[in-house]
């Protein structure tokens, strides 16, 4: 893919310019309106921009790579909603697929085809080398719902109480597994968040990332107890750190060898970081897995399925009772189904591309005003660390995610949205592109980086 430093004739080139933020008047109405009637004015918290400051940006469309807010302006999205928008907002076909569903009725309860269909094609994507490891399908309406279904499936399964989880991990708000950093090597956890009852932490054991021998010394101490361990397929939420070579390979041999589940969490990375996700990449087989984001198309559906054995212990087939008065919605199917039938190979190497040219560019750019960054990538996926310490060359775990110089990344931020470009509003996201993101798209990228980077290095001259 070739990219223009330049923009377009369409006017597009014509950014905003310092100071940074710039002001938002409409959205920042709608804010105030937001923050009377919804806690924090958001109905997820990192929407509120609170690690960036400044009013989020309330948006009124998108289309292909752009996204229009209330006060009219146009940005390059390169959050694609959290990962879903893998073809860019409103593609044709998919829009097609969602109208004639929606034309036929919203929701029925009752199974439908393209319930079916959609199962068929999670398991027939999910192949590397003929292994197609994932055998049955349950479909859910968010990522939330896959872990925490998963996680009862494998309690229930293997009748032990302890899930294993890694620091910096996130599967969404399930009580379970909230828990998070803070713990040493198998330490049982403590609640993260009021609301999360002690019992419901007490069965959870927060690992260090990439750290076989914390894995190996949980398993040794406490065994026979876990149930499962889960991890992100490849970490997307503190920033993208991939599991070191080998690492996930010696998950799925200790959990064995200790007759515990393996979950591959691939609600972000499934479908989008290749066709088959990171077991397409990696191809280590787990017992598990879930799904969402790009299988939704943009709507409410999720998954997890794997293994036939285990998946037969739900209801109705067995005894683990799951359910949802809207999973599967038709609406919702026909978006995620047409979204995977339009992510076609080329769509993948379009995505690799994109991605590999924009984190090229940015490294570029932070490079020539001595920015300390660390670049990573899993598959498609990637993020950008403001690391503080120029000798960091790689960043394996929680730890080291933490580190980074906020202030340099909130100016970054800042002065790309100034100049038309939506980055996810805060340093411990992956950047996500579209198949739209074309040579327009990312020659507005790249010609906000060289003011992007300047007030980013101002910045990181002051304290983190
Ligand atoms: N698992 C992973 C890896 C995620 O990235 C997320 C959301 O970002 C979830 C689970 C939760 O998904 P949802 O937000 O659809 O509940």
């Amino acid at each position: 893919m070739s990219v223009r430093s330049t923009t377009t004739t369409s006017g597009r080139a014509s950014a905003p310019r310092p100071p940074y933020p710039f002001e938002a008047p409409a959205s920042e109405a709608l804010f105030a309106r937001a923050r009377a009637v919804t806690p924090g004015g958001v109905n997820s918290p990192v929407r509120a921009f609170r690690a960036v400051g400044g009013a989020p940006r309330f948006m009124t469309r998108g289309f292909g790579p752009y996204l229009y807010d209330a006060d009219g302006r146009e940005y390059v999205d390169l959050v694609c909603s959290w990962g879903p928008m893998l073809l860019g907002h409103a593609h044709p076909e998919v829009l097609d697929a969602v109208q004639a569903a929606a034309a036929a009725g919203f929701s029925f309860g009752t199974p439908t085809e393209n319930e079916v269909r959609l199962a068929e094609t999670i398991v027939a994507r999910v192949e590397r080398g003929g292994v197609r490891p994932v055998e049955e399908v349950r479909l859910v309406s968010s990522g939330t719902e896959a872990t925490m279904s998963a996680i009862r499936l494998a309690r229930g399964f293997t009748g032990r109480p302890v899930v294993v989880k890694f620091a910096g991990h996130y599967h969404g708000h399930v009580d379970a597994l909230l828990a998070s950093a803070g713990s040493g090597v198998a330490t049982f956890a403590l609640p993260d968040t009021p609301g999360v009852t002690g019992a419901s932490a007490a069965d959870t054991m927060v690992l260090p990332y990439n750290d076989l021998d914390a894995v190996a010394a949980a398993f040794a101490g406490h065994g026979d107890r876990i149930a499962c361990l889960i991890t992100e397929a490849a970490a997307g939420n503190m920033g993208v750190v991939p599991p070191d070579p080998g690492f996930t390979a010696s998950l799925r041999e200790i959990t064995s060898a200790h007759g515990a589940l393996l979950i591959a969490d691939e609600v972000m990375t499934g479908f989008r970081v290749s066709r088959a996700g990171w077991f397409g990449i990696e191809g280590v087989v787990p017992d598990l897995f879930t799904f969402g984001k790009v299988m939704g198309g943009g709507f409410p559906a999720a998954a997890f399925g794997g293994r036939a054995d285990v998946m037969d212990r739900l209801a109705p087939a067995g005894p683990v009772y799951q359910a949802g008065t809207l999973s599967g919605n038709p609406v919702a199917t026909a978006a995620g189904l047409a979204t995977l039938e339009a992510a076609t190979d080329d769509v993948y190497a379009h995505l690799d591309a994109a991605a590999r040219t924009i984190a090229a560019e940015v490294s570029r750019a932070l490079s020539k005003e001595g920015v300390p960054h660390v670049v990573q990538f899993a598959g498609t996926m990637f993020s950008v660390f403001f690391t503080q310490d120029p000798a960091v060359t790689a960043v394996r775990d929680y730890q080291a995610a933490r580190a980074q110089h906020t202030g340099a990344f909130r100016a970054f931020f800042h002065a790309m949205l100034a100049q038309g470009v939506y980055l996810p509003p805060s340093p411990f996201e992956a950047w996500f592109v579209s198949s739209s993101h074309d040579d327009a798209a990312l020659g507005r990228v790249v010609a906000a980086l060289p003011e992007a980077a300047r007030a980013a290095a101002q910045a990181g001259r002051m304290p983190a």
